[in-house]
């Protein structure tokens, strides 16, 4: 009881340090329109991609930078796309264009020649021998130079996990076909425990209670360690409740996908619409070394790359070999500390260091279209609160104004 009492005060500790944390960046932004100037030829810190990582950063340096130094960030998407939403948006329709917000007001207080945007795809990163630079070769054939680089690339997957299109009308498209394909089918068999699974088998669930939902997970428990027992506890219950069938410890064969799937028991699952939320894919293909076995990016406690050489190169986000909570709330205070150790470098003070915090890990999942489950761990104790679930987009509005964007306005 006491440890519980004492994570409710560390949440209270924690909302009023965030208003802090506001407020100084505010104060520190006005005081950098004022004093930046422009130059015409700045250094580049060039950023490659631009989802929760790659766009705070970007944020946090434009509004930091000294005089004669630029950001300049290339993302391939022409929308940030919000992942949170992706299952709930496969599930029920006419909320997709919610999930791709407008690039652009979220530096939009920033000095203007504190920053530039390209919407181009990086195939290529090419270091200085000294490691004092490089330059990066895009898609178009252009080539930027860059003084500092931030590696924020992310993963690749397909639906429910990421949108796996460029433009916002290919994954507007994309998201109706996966819904249409869910409407259809009435065995629905849901490959992967992890978030991305568990929220999609119950949202569909709870949509047609009359299809057979079947969830499919090759661990003996739902979720992975991150979580404790009690909550993956919890989140079986909640899907037997709903209907959902889980089948754990099970790595399925398919006789044929469009009709069934055979468990190692011999048993056959009717399958007429399979879903994968598995193999989530770091984008780290771009670098040679520091990459580890499962193809996260190395990194150094100050986030520069663990390879030596490449002092000047930083990765934030889901792209990093941490065994941590890989969400949103993560990759932007490693973004932060990205943005200030580039700063600082540049002004030659010593880097400061990334250490995971408790709350970062604090996750809401959805448990069909009606409720949500929180669940908080600071080390010592963990809790979970459930919640009703009041609106059918998940607030993505929320996010919306998070990067200085009006719900759900798009100049494009
Ligand atoms: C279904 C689901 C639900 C989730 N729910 C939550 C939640 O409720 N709360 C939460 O905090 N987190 C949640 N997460 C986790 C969160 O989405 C990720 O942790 C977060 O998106 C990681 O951000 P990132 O910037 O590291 O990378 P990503 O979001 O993967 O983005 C990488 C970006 O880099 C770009 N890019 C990649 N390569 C290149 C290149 N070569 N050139 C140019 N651009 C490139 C991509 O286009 C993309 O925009 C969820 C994830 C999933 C899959």
């Amino acid at each position: 009881m006491l440890s519980k009492l004492i994570l409710i005060n560390r949440i209270v500790l924690l909302a009023f340090h965030h208003l802090l944390f506001r407020l100084r960046l505010k104060v520190t932004s006005l005081i950098h329109r004022i004093t930046y100037s422009p130059v015409s030829n700045p250094r580049d810190i060039v950023v490659i991609g631009a989802s929760f990582a790659g766009y705070h950063a970007a944020y946090c340096l434009a509004h930091s930078l000294p005089t004669g130094y630029r950001v300049t960030v290339i993302e391939k998407n022409s929308h940030f796309q919000l992942t949170w939403v992706l299952s709930r948006f496969c599930a029920v329709q006419g909320h997709e264009s919610k999930a791709f917000i407008p690039y652009g007001p979220y530096l939009a207080k920033a000095p203007g020649s504190a920053y530039r945007w390209v919407c181009d795809e990086v195939t290529a990163i090419v270091s200085d021998q000294k490691g004092n630079g490089g330059r990066v070769q895009l898609r178009s054939g252009e080539i930027i130079d860059y003084e500092y680089l931030v590696l924020a690339t992310g993963s690749s997957a397909t639906l429910p996990s990421r949108v796996g299109e460029e433009s916002k009308e290919d994954g507007i498209l994309a998201l109706r076909e996966e819904h249409q394909r869910l409407r259809e089918g009435r065995n629905v068999v849901v490959i992967g425990g992890g978030p991305a699974g568990i929220e999609l088998a119950a949202d569909v669930k709870t949509k047609d209670p009359e299809k057979n939902v079947t969830l499919i997970h090759s661990h003996g428990t739902v979720l992975n360690s991150h979580f404790g027992m009690d909550m993956r506890q919890r989140v079986l219950n909640e899907m037997e409740t709903l209907g959902v069938r889980v089948i754990l410890g099970e790595r399925p064969s398919a006789s044929d996908e469009t009709t069934e799937l055979i468990l190692s028991t011999g048993e056959k699952i009717p399958c007429d619409c399979l879903v994968k939320c598995i193999g989530q894919k770091p984008n780290s293909n771009l670098l040679s070394s520091s990459v580890s076995p499962s193809g996260h990016i190395q990194v150094r406690p100050s986030l520069q790359l663990a390879d030596p050489s490449l002092g000047n190169v930083y990765a934030a986000g889901d792209i990093i070999d941490r065994d941590i909570i890989k969400n949103g709330r993560a990759a932007i205070e490693q973004a932060q500390i990205v943005a200030q150790n580039i700063v600082r470098q540049i002004q030659g003070k010593q880097l400061v260091t990334y250490q995971a915090q408790w709350w970062e890990g604090a996750t809401k999942l959805t448990m069909g279209l009606k409720k949500n489950l929180v669940y908080m761990n600071d080390g010592e104790t963990d809790m979970i609160f459930p919640m009703k679930n009041k609106r059918e987009d998940l607030d993505s509005a929320m996010v919306w104004r998070f990067f200085g964007a009006k719900p759900y306005e798009d100049p494009e």
